[in-house]
This record gives C-alpha cells, sequence and structure tokens, in this order.
C-alpha cells in the first residue's frame, strides 16, 4: 500500500508556516514502512529536537483507479479515519531551504499513524477533526475548510499515481501543529469520536 499525503490544504495552517496558499495541491509520500504498528508508541528520532503533530482526516481507496473524474471520486473511497502525519520540522525547514525533498522528514518509520476505520457515509458532508495533546484541545479543523475538496483531491493525485485498493490519503492538516515531546498523550477525535491514541517516547 502507498500512504499519499496532501501539504497545505488549509489556508490557515498554510499562514503559520509561511507558506503561500498553493494554486495545485502539494503532495508527498510516506514509504508503507512509515505506519507506527496500532497501540506501539511514538519514539522521537535520535536525529531531530522538533516533531510536530498533524491530525489530519484519512480515506481509503478502495479499488483501483487511474484519470478518476471529481464527479466518481466516491466510488474510489470507501472508509475514513483520523491520522498523525508527524513530522520533524527542523529537518524539513533544512531541507525546504534548500530546495531539496522532504521525504527525510516526512516519511521516517512510525511517522504516519492510523485511527480506527468506519464506512464513509452516502452523502458528502463535512468531517470535523479534532487532536488533544495532554487532554488539551490543539487542533481542530473541518473538511469544509479544505481549499482543495476531498473530490477535486482524488482526481489529482490519480493522475500521477494509479490508486491501488488499500492506499490511504492524509488530506492535510489545520491549523495548530506543534512540538511533541516524550510523555505527551495523544488523542485523536472524528466527529467527536476517539479515534486514535498514542504515547509519546
Ligand atoms: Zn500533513
Amino acid at each position: 500500500m502507498k500512504i499519499i499525503c496532501v501539504g497545505r490544504n488549509y489556508r490557515a495552517h498554510a499562514e503559520e508556516l509561511g507558506n503561500a496558499v498553493p494554486e495545485v495541491p502539494v503532495i508527498f509520500c510516506k514509504p508503507d514502512s512509515a505506519l507506527l504498528p496500532p497501540r506501539n508508541p511514538f519514539v522521537i528520532p535520535p536525529w531531530t529536537q522538533d516533531v510536530h503533530h498533524e491530525i489530519e482526516w484519512v480515506v481509503r481507496i478502495s479499488k483501483v483507479g487511474k484519470y478518476i473524474e471529481p464527479r466518481f471520486a466516491h466510488h474510489y473511497i470507501d472508509a475514513m479515519t483520523v491520522g498523525l502525519d508527524f513530522t520533524a520540522r527542523d529537518l524539513q525547514s533544512e531541507l525546504k531551504s534548500k530546495g531539496l525533498p522532504w521525504e527525510r522528514a516526512k516519511g521516517f518509520d512510525g511517522s504516519a499513524v492510523l485511527g480506527t476505520w468506519s464506512d464513509l457515509p452516502e452523502t458528502t458532508q463535512p468531517h470535523h477533526i479534532r487532536l488533544e495533546k495532554n487532554g488539551t484541545t490543539v487542533q481542530e479543523g473541518s473538511t469544509a475548510d479544505f481549499l482543495t475538496p476531498i473530490e477535486d483531491l482524488i482526481a489529482f493525485v490519480s493522475q500521477y499515481f494509479t490508486l491501488k485498493k488499500g492506499d490511504v490519503l492524509f488530506t492535510g492538516t489545520p491549523a495548530g501543529v506543534g512540538p511533541v515531546a516524550p510523555g505527551d498523550r495523544l488523542e485523536g477525535f472524528l466527529n467527536g469520536e476517539s479515534r486514535l491514541r498514542v504515547n509519546i517516547r
């Protein structure tokens, strides 16, 4: 499976990192080795001093597709959850400043955390995502605020990458990203329901 991610899909988050709001979606991938096994703690790697949490709405691809039209995109996703796109912000900033790819800062072991899945509702409706750090809300967003809606993301991504059953799409993080430290407890919510818990070591 592949893990496809969208960067800067919420205006307020693009602005908090001093990034321009993109004209086309910013896309990157994580290898499948980035998946944190269920119930494992997230261990901060020794080579970074600034790992940030990014809570995101995540959808799962249900069948193979390429050059998918937006109006058919909903046929290609069948489940949703929240996920964490852990980011070594110090390394990412260094790579960005040199115009280099972000993979080491975004695709390292354990950097992708998935919550428990549920069926995607038939009707298009906004979904609310929220992240608590040590019991306090630090990030909150709605899919209604996407710069690029899910149908257009699926269409865009499938022009470049054949989507396959079981692939997952992280759809970008709302404002409020910030560092994690050993001992922190993160809990992610989808539409008010707890879907993901991870302890930081
Ligand atoms: Zn992200």
